[in-house]
């Protein structure tokens, strides 16, 4: 059986696409080969799609009364509209391709998603704090989908991070954007309270508090409100005391069905988990193994130990 590859936008030259300014491209291996087998990329180039051109002058933002323009940098032709009327056909469109993540080229002033430099109308660089066009409609209008920028994603966890949001936005648009009713949006919550804790107690508590609290919310109201927080709270990378927590947890329960032996060598390898050289995947493979032996109340379908085979394949899961 052939699992359905998960839609994933890109910036066009993380593919090797010949996009930049200067005719070249940003292309990223380590993302792209690394998940090409489970992600159907959704190439965008926002300047190229506004016929800027390859090779082109460059473009900058600009601070101009207030308001942030994308202005060419010799000629100070103003592209704002033009740039403003091509996302919000692209968004569109992108919203019928059901993303479940985007992959942003750092610093651009289309896609960068932070730290793009912002001029003053002198051409001086005023601040760093700015969001390229593109990057910032994007993410205002898809507030829970998961986007990170190739400059954050050189490191083996940010990786993780980043695919375990990717598979998370795909469970939540499944069980609760389709669903209408508060039901779904609880029933989503006990699934992955164990993946909640591997993120920090913190972050865990506000949701049980939204969720006990939940009466006098409409099912919209709830949704939004949930979902800002559970996708806030999955940022929090899984830290070795983090999963160590989430870890032990599980073990407490399953305790009592455990063979003594059995039961040492688990409680040997997550005490190992707090080290940040042994990997987590060891004392969490051996507990997914018995909770597939032991049926356990509430343990049985928890989102942490259930990931999908491409989640397995791509992600910490499997090494
Ligand atoms: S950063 Fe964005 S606008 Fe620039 S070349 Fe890449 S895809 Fe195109």
């Amino acid at each position: 059986m052939t699992t359905k590859k998960i839609n994933i936008g890109i910036s066009s030259c993380l593919l090797g696409e010949e996009t930049r300014y200067d005719g070249d491209h940003n292309y990223a291996p380590e993302i792209v080969e690394a998940w090409d087998s489970a992600f159907n990329w959704i190439s965008v180039c926002p300047e190229v799609a506004i016929d800027l051109g390859v090779p082109r002058e460059t473009i900058d933002l600009v601070e101009v009364d207030n308001q942030i323009r994308l202005l060419r940098t010799n000629t100070r032709t103003d592209l704002t509209n033009r740039m403003n009327r091509f996302i919000s056909r692209q968004l569109t469109a992108l919203d019928r391709q059901h993303l479940h993540g985007f992959v942003l080229r750092s610093k651009s002033p289309s896609c960068g998603l932070s730290r793009v430099p912002i001029e003053g109308e002198n051409g001086r660089v005023m601040h760093r704090r700015g969001q390229g066009m593109f990057a910032a409609a994007l993410v205002k209008r898809f507030p829970f989908l998961p986007v990170a920028e190739d400059g954050k994603l050189k490191t083996e966890s940010a990786r993780n991070n980043f695919l375990e949001r990717v598979f998370a936005h795909q469970r939540w648009t499944g069980c609760v954007t389709c669903s209408k009713s508060k039901k779904a949006v609880v029933e989503f919550h006990n699934q992955h309270r164990i993946q909640l804790v591997a993120h920090g107690i913190g972050p865990l508590k506000q949701l049980d508090e939204l969720i006990a609290n939940h009466k006098p919310l409409s099912a919209a109201r709830l949704k939004k409100n949930y979902g800002e927080l559970f996708f806030h709270a999955l940022e929090r990378p899984i830290t070795p005391p983090r999963a160590t927590v989430a870890l032990k947890q599980v073990f407490r329960e399953l305790k009592p069905k455990l063979h003594p032996k059995r039961k040492q060598i688990i409680e040997n390898a997550i005490k190992d988990a707090r080290n940040v050289d042994a990997p987590i995947s060891r004392p969490w493979g051996m507990l997914r193994h018995e909770l597939e032996n032991h049926s356990l109340p509430g343990l049985f379908n928890q989102s942490w130990f259930q990931p999908s085979d491409s989640e397995l394949k791509l992600s910490w899961f499997g090494s």
